[in-house]
């Protein structure tokens, strides 16, 4: 089977505090999974789970304590750091927050193609540009001249998925990339990642809260709890048949978007997040209906259950 990234027991540690009460929290742990080429997989869980620490580090923003992040990919003409820097872009949260509301709009499209030197004449440049746009429902007449201001927030989610095809990545990385879009505009953008992945063959990182657009548009799944994956398998096996304890809770009560733990921000927790993080055996055990005196002294490992793999005392027997 046919990689496209890598994620290799990743973990990241946190020292968090003053000086007086110093605590380190593993907000990523020893976690792996891998993405296809032209998949849509996403990370998801609530507030504080690790999804956004764990796509920091893919991105190269945030360095891992171990593990490694390993592109297996084609494009074999271009060296690991080439790849990483064109292969992999990036989609954030908040679409007027991502561009500057003194600057025209066009200004971060023509930055971007003399950054990566990706045309040879302003005719050339503004071509590409609209083409890029044009993926996306609009055109480069429709950004000519304007400013932030005078685009939607779903508009200006598109021109932000228009300026990361600049690059034709392999891979786009979006970060709760509807959450603050209008309700009625969420599926026309969520369309847009199916149809990147199915017309040009690029795969999406989802990091989302949100089951319900996951499932949507996503083809596989990881549920992160407390900087763990609790489950992870295609999103028919995880969401239309959770086994872990986590994931039906998850599914009963959909969680809010991840507001506290922004993309560019410092990680914080609440006491009760903390508590669970350095939780010893399973960190779910505080609030798990099916709790058992192992869970409490021994983290369980990962079994394999109809195919998805679960991270599950219940499950020791399944294999
Ligand atoms: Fe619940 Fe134990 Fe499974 Fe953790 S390992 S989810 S506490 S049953």
């Amino acid at each position: 089977m046919e990689k496209l990234l890598e994620v290799k027991n990743l973990t990241k540690t946190f020292t968090l505090g003053s000086v007086l009460s110093r605590v380190k929290i593993t907000a990523v742990d020893n976690i792996s999974f891998y993405i296809k080429p032209a998949e849509i997989f996403a990370l998801a869980g609530e507030s504080g789970c690790g999804k956004t620490t764990t796509a920091r580090i893919i991105m190269g923003f945030e360095h891992a304590t171990s593990g490694a992040i390993i592109h297996s990919g084609k494009k074999e003409a271009k060296n690991e750091k080439v790849w990483f820097t064109e292969g992999i872009q990036a989609i954030f949260q908040d679409p007027f927050g991502t561009f500057n509301p003194l600057r025209q709009v066009e200004r971060y499209f023509f930055e971007t193609i003399e950054n990566y030197k990706l045309a040879k004449s302003k005719r050339a440049a503004v071509e590409r540009i609209d083409a890029k746009l044009r993926l996306v429902g609009l055109s480069y007449e429709d950004l000519a001249g304007k400013y932030p201001s005078e685009f939607s927030g779903g508009q200006l989610q598109r021109i932000s998925i228009a300026r990361a095809l600049l690059t034709d990545p392999q891979l786009i990385i979006a970060d709760e990339p509807v959450s603050m879009v209008d309700a009625s505009l969420r599926m026309s953008i969520v369309n847009l990642f199916k149809k990147l992945r199915d017309e040009l063959g690029v795969s999406v990182l989802y990091i989302t809260h949100d089951l319900a657009t996951a499932y949507y548009v996503c083809d596989r799944i990881a549920i992160m709890f407390r900087g763990k994956i609790a489950e992870m398998g295609t999103v028919e096996q995880v969401l239309m048949a959770p086994k872990h304890p986590y994931t039906q809770l998850l599914r009963a009560s959909i969680p809010e978007a991840d507001t506290a733990h922004r993309w560019q921000g410092e990680i914080r927790l609440t006491d009760a997040e903390e508590e669970e993080y350095l939780r010893q055996g399973c960190r779910f055990a505080g609030r798990c209906p099916r709790v058992m005196d192992i869970c409490r002294t021994t983290p369980p490992p990962d079994f394999e259950v109809e195919g998805a793999q679960v991270a599950c005392h219940l499950y020791a027997d399944a294999g």
